[in-house]
């Protein structure tokens, strides 16, 4: 498709960059970070500031291109033909008030800028597992993180967004003046405008503390159903997230996983040693290795081997109602199967606590769910990623019948929408807050139900 003359001359009109397929530079700028994920946007621009942002809207406009907001590609889900994908890195305002726990945050940021931060603090991020996710894509994804229970999801803790409307109106919008639009922006919120910057409530966390055991996998079945009933009893200081990890049988790992099979629990408390309630899931099997005492968020993040490259991931998430003995047996038992193998991690996520209680109205809701589940075909350098989908699928299936009527955006595959996130009476809400504040669709449409 020859490019648009609208495109053309912004080239020379931005003082950010401009690139178009045929200049040098397009070809690596237009891959989202999940490299899954094939698009092949007419413009990759990064624009250096609002007025940039404004030249932008004003050639989408002209040109019927839409304007698809992509800090890094971790949640790339389509083609995105026809749009301008825009990376926001010029936007790197990082602001910290400690006394009252507020960071302010440009919409180029990423959480682990953040993260390193607040070390030592006593404020933690309300921030997901990987440090180079923007924290402008996951809040406005809705957001689950190692503290949820205590802290909520992400988007509970956005207080306030500055805002540039496809009008070309720029300004600092909270629940006071467009409640309607915090409510989209809290998990939908690349539909309803540009996001330049963030207002997020810290969680107060002074005294962080952590177990983490490992079991043999011949273990599971009693641990995972320890872990399902702390959950009865867990205060929401307490956040727990479940491992089982089997690694293939390949030369380039290290011997001591290298085709094994193991379980790890991950215990978190922001209110100091819990290790009575830890002793409960101690005793539901044999420790093989154990790692108990205080920590941190820069140190979790050390720890938890996210790659930190752009990576072509795969996975499948589900969130569920109830994880009754059935699920758990039947979970274990396809984790076993030989054709399986390709799913090497599958991670349990405790929910409730503060996701219970939603502080502030937002799109995304986890409090009909009370476990998180997902499944990993991960990329090992020297060992095939295919098949796996397959298992993937099955995977999927086989969690069906205790699905729970909603998870949130960032934790959607690239072939899923918005429909698994909220009611059709949210969707049609969304679609009327869209259709108020970008009334000509400049904004790519995205994750929305066609
Ligand atoms: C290794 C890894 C670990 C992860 N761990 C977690 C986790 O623990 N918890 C969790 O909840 N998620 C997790 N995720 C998922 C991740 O949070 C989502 O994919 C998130 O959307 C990524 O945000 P991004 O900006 O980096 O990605 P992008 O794909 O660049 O952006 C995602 C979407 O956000 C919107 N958006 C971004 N910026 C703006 C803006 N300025 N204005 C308007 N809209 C905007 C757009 O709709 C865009 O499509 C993980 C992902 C990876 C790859």
């Amino acid at each position: 498709m020859p490019t648009h003359p609208a495109l053309t001359a912004l080239q020379d009109r931005l003082t950010g960059a401009l690139l178009l397929p045929e200049d040098p530079g397009y070809e690596a700028a237009r891959q989202p970070w999940n490299l899954a994920i094939e698009q092949h946007p007419v413009a990759v621009a990064t624009p250096a500031d609002v007025d940039d942002l404004r030249a932008l809207l004003r050639a989408a406009q002209e040109s019927g291109m839409t304007l698809a907001v992509q800090p890094s590609g971790h949640g790339a889900s389509g083609a995105l033909n026809g749009a301008v994908v825009v990376r926001m890195s010029a936007f790197d305002e990082l602001s910290l008030d400690l006394e009252s726990g507020v960071a302010t945050v440009g919409a180029g940021v990423r959480w682990g800028a953040i993260v390193a931060a607040l070390e030592g603090t006593g404020w933690v991020a309300p921030a997901g597992t990987s440090p180079v996710v923007s924290v402008a894509g996951y809040t406005l994804g809705g957001g689950h993180s190692w503290f949820s229970r205590t802290g909520g999801l992400g988007s509970d803790n956005l207080r306030a967004a500055w805002v540039l409307r496809p009008d070309g109106t720029h300004e600092r919008v909270d629940d006071d003046t467009d409640r309607d639009l915090m409510w989209a922006l809290r998990g939908a919120g690349g539909l309803v405008g540009i996001v330049t910057a963030l207002e997020i409530e810290l969680v107060h966390a002074p005294d962080v503390w952590g177990a983490n055991l490992t079991f043999d996998v011949a273990d599971a079945p009693a641990v995972v159903r320890a872990v399902r009933d702390l959950a009865e009893s867990a205060p929401a200081s307490l956040n727990v997230f479940v491992n089982s990890m089997r690694m293939p049988d390949a030369p380039e790992l290290p011997e001591q996983i290298r085709g094994r099979s193991f379980l790890t629990v991950q215990v978190l408390s922001t209110d100091g040693p819990e290790d009575e309630l830890v002793d409960t899931v101690r005793r539901a099997g044999e420790v093989r290795r154990e790692i108990t005492g205080p920590t941190s968020p820069a140190a979790l993040a050390a720890a938890s081997n996210e790659p930190t490259e752009p990576t072509p991931g795969r996975g499948a998430s589900m969130a569920l109602s109830v994880l009754d003995d059935e699920t758990i047996d039947a979970l274990l038992e396809f984790r076993e199967l030989p054709e399986h193998w390709p799913l090497m991690g599958i991670e349990l996520r405790m929910l409730g606590g503060a996701l219970d209680a939603p502080r502030r109205p937002g799109f995304a809701s986890l409090e009909s769910a009370s476990w998180l589940l997902h499944a990993l075909v991960p990329v090992i350098p020297g060992v095939p990623v295919e098949p796996g989908d397959a298992s993937l699928v099955a995977f999927r299936e086989l969690l069906a019948p205790s699905e729970a009527a909603q998870t949130v955006t960032t934790f959607l595959g690239p072939d899923q929408s918005l429909d698994r996130c909220g009611s059709a009476e949210d969707v049609a809400r969304l679609r009327g807050v869209r259709s108020r504040v970008d009334p000509d669709g400049l904004l790519e449409e995205g994750r929305l139900p066609r």
